[in-house]
C-alpha cells in the first residue's frame, strides 16, 4: 500500500480459496466478479470496507496452498520465495458483498485499462478462475464525533458504499465520490443524514483534485469529525492535510489510507 494509517486485523482463517462463479460489467468501467465455494464458510464478514488480499492467478497452475495466511511483512516475505511461475499476482480489494447464506462474495473491480494484472485479469470475466483471499480487517476505524466524513474515488466506491450501508443509522455528515464518469454511480443505502456529493472529475484534472476541491468548500462540520478518506495516494493524503489543518481535526480523527498510485 503506498500511504496509509490503517491497521491490518488479520483473520485467523488464512487463505480462502473460492471460484469466480459471475462475471459482469455493471457500468463503464466497473466489473463485478462474484466468488464462491465451502471454504468461505469460514469468512470473517465485518461488513463496512473490509479489504483483503486478493490473490490472482496469472498462468495455468497457479497454486494458492502454499501462501501464507497472514499477508504481512513475514508473508510478504515468504511469498517472495515462491516459484515465480506457479505463484498468484497479489492485489488488495474490499468486499462489495457478502452473502452468508449462499457462501457468495461480490467484488467490484475498476476496470481502468491495459496496465497491471487485477483490473485487467477481472475485465476478462474470468469465470471458473480459482482466487485467493486473504482478509485484512477494516480500514475504517471511527472515533466518537458529531460528523463523519468520507471522501473517496472510483475504487474507494465500494469501501465507502460498504460503509454507508453499514453505519448507524442516526449518523451525520457527507460522502464525496469523485469519478470520471457519473454513469459509475450506483445505489446507496445511506443514512439520511449523510449528503452524498457524486464529483465528476475532468479529463484534464489529476485524480482527487476535483475531490479536494468540492471537500474545501463544504461548510463547517458540526461540531468534532471523523474522516475517512481513500483512493489515489495525493487525494488520501490531500484530504488528510486538509481536515488537520484546515479543520482542525486531531490526527487520530482521519483515517487515510492511499489505494493506488498514479503513475
Ligand atoms: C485497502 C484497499 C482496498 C481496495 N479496494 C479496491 C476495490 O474494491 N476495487 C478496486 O477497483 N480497487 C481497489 N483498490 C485499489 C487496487 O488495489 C489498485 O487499483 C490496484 O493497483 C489494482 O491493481 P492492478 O493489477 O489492476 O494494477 P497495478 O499493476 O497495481 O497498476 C498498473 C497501472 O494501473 C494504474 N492503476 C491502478 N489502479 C488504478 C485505478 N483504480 N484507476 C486508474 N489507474 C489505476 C497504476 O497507476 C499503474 O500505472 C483497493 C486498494 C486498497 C489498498
Amino acid at each position: 500500500m503506498a500511504v496509509s494509517n490503517i491497521a491490518v486485523t488479520h483473520a485467523k482463517n488464512g487463505v480462502i480459496e473460492a471460484e469466480v462463479v459471475s462475471a459482469r460489467l455493471i457500468s463503464p468501467h466497473f466489473v463485478r466478479l462474484t466468488v464462491a465455494g465451502d471454504e468461505l464458510v469460514d469468512w470473517r464478514h465485518l461488513g463496512f470496507d473490509q479489504w483483503f488480499r486478493l490473490a490472482v492467478p496469472v498462468a495455468e497452475g497457479t497454486r494458492f496452498d502454499n501462501l501464507s495466511g497472514t499477508y504481512d511483512m513475514a508473508g510478504y516475505l515468504r511469498y517472495l520465495t515462491l516459484p515465480r511461475a506457479t505463484r498468484p499476482v497479489i492485489r488488495n480489494y474490499t468486499v462489495r458483498e457478502f452473502r452468508p447464506e449462499t457462501l457468495e462474495l461480490d467484488i467490484d473491480f475498476v476496470v481502468h485499462g491495459d496496465d497491471g494484472v487485477a483490473g485487467p485479469w477481472a475485465g476478462s470475466l474470468p469465470i471458473g478462475a480459482s482466487v485467493g483471499l486473504i482478509d485484512q480487517g477494516c480500514g475504517y476505524q471511527p472515533v466518537v464525533a458529531d460528523s463523519t466524513v468520507l471522501v473517496g474515488d472510483e475504487s474507494a466506491l465500494p469501501a465507502v458504499l460498504g460503509i454507508l450501508r453499514d453505519l448507524p443509522r442516526d449518523t451525520r455528515g457527507h460522502a464525496l465520490v469523485e469519478l470520471g464518469d457519473l454513469a459509475d454511480r450506483q445505489e446507496v443505502d445511506a443514512p439520511d443524514g449523510i449528503d452524498l456529493h457524486w464529483i465528476v472529475r475532468r479529463p484534464e484534472d489529476a485524480p482527487g483534485a476535483a475531490a479536494l476541491e468540492h471537500l474545501r468548500q463544504l461548510p463547517a462540520f458540526d461540531g468534532s469529525v471523523y474522516a475517512f478518506a481513500a483512493g489515489e495516494s495525493k487525494l488520501a493524503t490531500g484530504a488528510r492535510r486538509h481536515f488537520v489543518n484546515e479543520r482542525g481535526a486531531p490526527k487520530g480523527n482521519v483515517t487515510f489510507c492511499g489505494y493506488w498510485r498514479a503513475a
